[in-house]
């Protein structure tokens, strides 16, 4: 496959990402992975090692939709996460994991499988969602280093849960989607403030009247 003008402008496009993403300090020690779709059957996604602070757009390669390079090279070890969206979303442009504080420490105080956000403005950021009086069920899986199993393991829960937008690996970072790489950006940028929301919820509620 050869690099054409959009794989070089999506490219660009992520690297700008992944520049503000580090800003606020949710890549942090070349953690996370970025991706934008090709075409029916290839993404453009982040290789393997790099700071995503600093990406250039020679920092990226193809992969097809069984996360396999098609021109060489070594994708992020968690592409297949990424890949399996794609094939899953026809119309899904962009995938963006981040290892954010708050998705971190909130997914280790919760105990539960999910965490349920209820009554939030925000919640109206994410594709599909009018009003703050539904709930927004976001799932937690259990990090693992094979990253296969979670893949399927993903795959199943998304089976019965078309809906969700997003979802968060225990102690390790969130996943994000959407039709667009700014529709992704807006959805990730809300997914973080609603976390740090439950996080003060919880400090509030451990602190004395
Ligand atoms: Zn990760």
């Amino acid at each position: 496959m050869t690099a054409n003008n959009d794989y070089w402008q999506k490219a660009r496009a992520l690297a700008a990402t992944g520049r503000e993403l580090h800003a606020r300090g949710w890549v942090p020690a070349t953690s996370g992975n970025f991706s934008m779709r090709l075409s029916s059957n290839a993404v453009l996604v982040t290789a393997s090692g790099y700071h995503k602070g600093k990406l250039t757009e020679q920092d990226f390669l193809a992969v097809d939709f069984d996360g396999k390079p098609v021109d060489g090279g070594k994708p992020s070890a968690e592409t297949l996460l990424h890949t399996r969206l794609y094939r899953r979303f026809p119309a899904l442009e962009a995938v963006l994991h981040c290892h954010s504080p708050a998705a971190t420490v909130l997914s280790l105080l919760v105990s539960d499988n999910s965490v349920r956000l209820r009554g939030y403005e925000l919640q109206k950021a994410f594709a599909g969602i009018e009003t703050h009086s539904g709930e927004l069920v976001i799932p937690i899986f259990e990090n693992t280093q094979a990253i296969d199993e979670l893949a399927d393991e993903v795959d199943a829960y998304l089976d019965s849960h078309l809906d969700c937008p997003a979802y968060v690996i225990r102690g390790h970072g969130v996943y994000c989607w959407g039709d667009s790489l700014k529709a992704c950006e807006r959805e990730l940028e809300a997914l973080d403030f609603l976390f740090q929301c439950e996080l003060e919820i919880r400090r509030c509620r451990l602190a004395p009247p």
